[in-house]
């Protein structure tokens, strides 16, 4: 894991991970690490409530990958609806990218793009263009 990347007070959720350097457009920032489990001890885990937090991240149907216990900064990139990182699954790496130029100082979020059905989970990232849910809303025209 890069060394710029730390963790501090977000005002999106709690923790979140910032950029102590510029990171130019389309630089690869990081690996999402954890445990590879499969679909079904992921719900498991992300329905305990001893859990401080869910961390797991789906890599197809049938696996995730999840940093609870195993994780690195990357496991607290938070929510944006304008967010300034976009991630790439490929075989069971999940790699993240820097999807505009992003600033010292600056907190490094993705579009978590939930599922609609699985429970609308409001969103607090605070942008212009925020669509109020982390989930990807599909509206009635
Ligand atoms: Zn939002």
């Amino acid at each position: 894991m890069p060394e710029f990347l730390f963790i501090k007070e977000s005002s999106i959720n709690r923790l979140g991970c910032f950029t102590s350097k510029f990171i130019s457009k389309d630089h690869c920032i990081a690996e999402y690490e954890g445990e590879i489990i499969s679909a079904e001890e992921a719900i498991k885990r992300e329905e305990d409530l001893n859990r401080s937090g869910i961390y797991t991240f789906w890599l197809n149907d049938d696996h995730a990958i999840d940093g609870y216990d195993k994780g690195n900064h990357t496991k607290y990139f938070n929510h944006s609806c304008d967010p300034s990182c976009h991630y790439e699954i490929a075989g069971n790496k999940i790699l993240f990218y820097a999807s505009r130029d992003i600033q010292n100082n600056e907190e490094l979020t993705i579009d978590y793009d939930y599922d609609a059905n699985s429970g609308l989970v409001v969103c607090l990232c605070g942008s212009a263009n925020c669509r109020g849910y982390l989930n990807e809303v599909v509206e009635n025209v």
